[in-house]
């Protein structure tokens, strides 16, 4: 049996029984590892020996816990405890938290096992994994392609079954995006159901945690661990737990759908369009109501974007400045050389960019005509989604408008780069709840569906979700 290809929930059920032990499990998936990293490279660092000790330990725990010897990836932004967290930045080579995110503790609590930490975009700032301080990852499905970003490594270690289930983060797109490029299904929750204590912040009134998953039910799974209030995160929304595994297959009959315009924006490839397209009518098919609509004003959600989260970025990343977190520059001479010189030699490109952009949009004289504006351009997002949810259950289009591009294509072209999430970004700017979903291929390579829901009804995107992978019988890549 190959245990390291198997569902989170396959594995849950044979654990459960006793047929299989998290030992064998976590081997396998470890064997697996060793055999694919080579070409795939999604993890910053294998925690071979802690994943044998902590599998060997649940030998003898409840097998009931939701998530009971089952092999979980965590993304290299999210804290855990005595372990190496860099964010794939140099400036945090050496940083080893003193304690564990919420969601580690939650899953440590419910008996899943942490395989490694994934790679990523510096500090989550990217498209497709290129700008990670340390490697690129490569997308599974073509080793001279990109995973996405930036939670890449997430998505190419739950898709090269590296991992049952992974944490990602998303800020503008970073766990829907990879998903959609690696053929895997990926949920952004409404921001305020994840708790963000332990994620190393990037755009705080965007980040959001959620799951990687080989298919729509493992992504119920992990939300049902990890969707709970915490008092910690003073963003996080104090509501009765969910189960999101329930009416899972209750299918869409009579659920009203959105077609956006927006969100098969210009440019979108052919072989993508007719993806998408093509799961809206299987969707139509199988009972729900489909109707086109235009919300012209998501077209200024990518500008809005590129200032308010490089604005909180510019801030938030003002604590790496040598003193306190990993790596400190040798031989600075006076403190604002030592802040110079560590932040020189420790941030990559991309980050140095956002921190520039963020500084300026947020400086005297210039805050009012672009922070500002960009706010109440977010505000008319929001209001316009909000109305589109009077008629619809839920708004659908494509994850992004390509597939995976090749290594290399885009990383001389920032805006390039940006206009990959085009389609995700103003569903964080809205803090919806979106799922990408697999619905098919172009030119070989996967698509994935964006289904966006109202404020916490990530249960009818779920379900939406798993009406579209019955209809799409997408098979996963086997590497
Ligand atoms: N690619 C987008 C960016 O670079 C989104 C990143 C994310 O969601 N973390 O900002």
């Amino acid at each position: 049996m190959e245990l390291h290809r198997k569902t989170a929930h396959e594995l849950l059920e044979l654990h459960r029984k006793g047929e299989v032990s998290p030992v064998e499990t976590v081997v396998s998936v470890l064997d697996r590892v060793r055999r694919v990293e080579g070409d795939v490279a999604a993890y910053l660092l294998v925690l071979d020996d802690a994943a044998r000790r902590r599998a060997a330990e649940l030998e003898s725990a409840d097998r009931n816990l939701p998530l009971y010897g089952v092999p979980v990836a965590v993304k290299d932004n999210i804290c855990t405890k005595g372990t190496p967290t860099t964010c794939a930045s140099k400036i945090l080579k050496n940083f080893i938290p003193p304690y564990d995110a919420a969601v580690v503790e939650r899953l440590r609590d419910a008996g899943a096992v942490i395989v490694g930490k994934t790679n990523m975009d510096e500090f989550a700032m990217g498209s497709s994994c290129e700008n990670s301080g340390f490697h690129p990852t490569r997308n599974p499905w073509d080793l001279e392609r990109v995973p996405g970003g930036s939670s890449g490594g997430s998505a190419a270690a739950v898709c090269a079954d590296e991992a049952a289930l992974a944490l990602g983060s998303d800020t503008g797109g970073s766990i829907r995006q990879p998903a959609s490029f690696c053929g895997v299904v990926g949920l952004k929750p409404t921001y305020g159901a994840v708790s963000r204590y332990g994620l190393v912040a990037f755009a705080s009134s965007l980040d959001q945690i959620g799951p990687l998953a080989k298919d729509v039910h493992d992504a119920a799974l992990m939300m049902n661990v990890i969707a709970v209030h915490d008092p910690r995160d003073s963003t996080s929304v104090n509501r009765p737990p969910a189960d999101f595994l329930a009416g899972l297959d209750d299918g869409v009959r009579g659920v009203k759908l959105a077609l956006v315009e927006e969100f098969l924006p210009e440019g979108t490839e052919r072989g993508v369009r007719a993806a998408v397209e093509g799961a809206a009518a299987a969707l139509e098919k199988s009972g729900a109501v489909v109707e086109k609509v235009s919300l012209p004003v998501l077209r200024y959600a990518l500008p809005a974007y590129y200032l308010i989260a490089p604005a909180e970025a510019s801030s938030n990343l003002a604590r790496y400045d040598g003193v306190q977190y990993g790596r400190r520059a040798a031989q600075a001479g006076d403190l604002a050389s030592l802040y110079g010189k560590t932040r020189r030699e420790g941030f990559g490109a991309e980050v140095k960019r956002r921190i520039m952009l963020g500084a300026y949009a947020l400086s005297a004289g210039y805050y009012d005509a672009y922070y500002l504006r960009a706010l109440k351009v977010r505000a008319l997002i929001v209001r316009d989604f909000g109305r589109a949810f009077e008629k619809y259950d839920a708004l659908i289009g494509a994850t992004s408008p390509t597939v995976s591009f090749k290594l290399g294509e885009k990383t001389a072209d920032p805006l390039a780069m940006y206009l990959s999430d085009l389609c995700t970004i103003p569903v964080n700017l809205g803090g919806l709840p979106a799922v990408s979903v697999p619905c098919g291929l172009s030119g070989g390579l996967p698509v994935g569906l964006q289904i966006v829901g109202k404020p916490f009804d990530e249960g009818t995107v779920l379900r939406v979700a798993r009406a579209c992978e019955v209809s799409a019988g997408f098979e996963r890549k086997v590497l």
